[in-house]
């Protein structure tokens, strides 16, 4: 029987020393106490009864077939006030002592507290910048507008945040349970399965991801490749490639990865708790988020709430999810009035990362809504395109999906929504270096990108290597 070990604070102990205060005093026993009150389970997201270990492979509700969620014992985590618990994640904050350097592992208790240090899988995803994006703001009326570069991250995308949790708890289960995993799966539009292959090469474990031909980036197509994930190009869609994914699951083949497995969610939150952090623990007035699968709403809200119930937070702030207007279900729904989100062929766009038409979180989004004041609103090909290219003149540099955000916050400003001096911050999902075809093909002077007029491109001038033929360019281009 190996021996279950345990952590918090930075120790690790074996669990059965952990259960035993007599013997121990002072901040050693303080630390090890926290380290065995604190626990998470899957219950049934619609309140069925049930909850089942972090370590089973299990992705729906026994009873009703419903989503799942990681639900925290909040007694156990109201040991400490909301200003102590600040004050541990401040001490944590960019430390590189393992696991802190992590901006998930940092806030470890609130995540997935019973994984001990030696099976998380990290590579120090998290602690992204948010910046202020003065000239961009200051071209739209807005004097207080913040980007969150979540995809300034190991695989260049916000999914590692949720991917070292679901790993590390893989990773966890095999050692400690005996779990049998014969791959770790995936469908995805290209983020998902980046960051997949990239936290299970790092862990040793098999991945298999199933993509959309012709539908993902080649920068997303060759990253699962270069981990040495086995990569399946399915003539679908992703909808088609989640069907087959699921189907897999359920059958014993694989583990399933996908944000229909609320680990994800658990690490993906942190976004939250970094923002009010990086805010000096002051909420800002509206977050706006470019969302396909809607697992991003979700976990924001997931984030929020935690730090509601726990002492944080009195309030929300109001959450604006963006659509693209080729691939708008929960659009559709929202303001339909409906409460449940009907699947739709996704047409083709060139945020691909979101070309989703049949959402799986779509009911966690909709709670998340309801709960934080929440906006629905959508962006047409040539809104994003447009966005994306004024945003990267003032030194951003958008992914296709970051532009639905922009161009979702440029409407809102418009029709006065959003007011003039609010606190706005627009959740970049991607790093923009993931999308060099959308960028060079909008700054191509042939104009390649369907139905998209590229009115700010900004095509190469080609000279000969000739000094006069270099000035005479200067003098017509150059203002003065
Ligand atoms: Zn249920």
């Amino acid at each position: 029987m190996p021996v279950a070990w345990v952590s918090c604070a930075g120790l690790e102990v074996p669990r059965g020393a952990a259960q035993g205060r007599e013997g121990l005093d002072g901040v050693v026993l303080r630390d090890i106490v926290c380290a065995v009150q604190y626990s998470a389970e899957f219950r049934c997201f619609s309140g069925c009864a049930g909850a089942w270990p972090v370590t089973q492979a299990i992705y729906r509700c026994p009873t009703c077939g419903g989503l799942l969620e990681v639900a925290h014992d909040l007694e156990a985590l109201r040991d400490r006030s909301g200003p102590a618990w600040v004050k541990l994640f401040e001490e944590r904050w960019r430390k590189n002592d393992w696991p802190y350097g992590s901006g998930v592992w940092g806030k470890r208790e609130w995540v997935m507290p019973q994984i001990p240090d030696s099976d998380i899988v990290s590579m120090y995803e998290g602690g992204t910048n948010l910046f202020w994006a003065e000239r961009y703001g200051q071209q739209l009326g807005l004097s207080d507008l913040w980007i969150k570069l979540c995809g300034n991250s190991h695989s260049g995308s916000f999914k590692d945040l949720g991917m070292t949790v679901l790993v590390s708890v893989v990773r966890m289960a095999i050692r400690q349970q005996g779990l049998k995993v014969k791959a770790i799966a995936c469908a995805s539009t290209g983020d998902t399965s980046a960051a997949l292959a990239a936290y299970g090469a790092a862990a040793g474990l098999p991945v298999v991801v199933l993509l959309p031909t012709g539908k993902i980036s080649t920068a997303q197509l060759v990253q699962p490749l270069a981990h040495g994930a086995l990569v399946l190009g399915l003539d679908t869609d992703f909808d088609g490639c989640m069907e087959i994914v699921k189907q897999l699951a359920e059958e014993g083949h694989i583990y399933l990865a996908n944000s229909m497995n609320p680990l994800r969610i658990e690490g993906q939150k942190t976004v939250a708790i970094e923002i009010l952090q990086q805010f000096d623990w002051q909420l800002p007035d509206w977050l706006i988020l470019p969302s396909g699968n809607l697992g991003n709403a979700a976990a924001l809200y997931a984030g929020f709430r935690l730090m509601k119930e726990l002492g944080v937070i009195t309030r929300y702030p109001r959450l604006v999810v963006a659509q693209a207007e080729n691939a708008n279900p929960l659009y559709r729904a929202w303001h339909a009035g409906k409460k449940t989100v009907e699947s739709m062929v996704a047409k083709p766009t060139q945020a691909t990362a979101i070309q989703i038409g049949n959402p799986v979180s779509a009911p966690r989004a909709i709670k998340a809504l309801e709960a934080m004041n929440g906006i629905v609103e959508q962006a047409s090909e040539q809104e994003l395109a447009d966005a994306a290219a004024r945003a990267d003149r003032t030194g951003l540099y958008a992914c296709p999906h970051t532009a639905v955000g922009l161009a979702v916050l440029e409407k809102l400003v418009a029709n006065g929504t959003i007011g003039k001096t609010d606190r706005v911050v627009c959740i970049s999902t991607a790093n923009g270096l993931k999308f060099t075809e959308f960028k060079v093909n909008y700054h191509d002077p042939n104009q390649t990108i369907p139905g998209v007029v590229a009115s700010l491109a900004n095509p190469p001038v080609m000279l000969k290597a000739d000094y006069g033929q270099v000035v005479d360019v200067l003098r017509k281009r150059l203002a003065g």
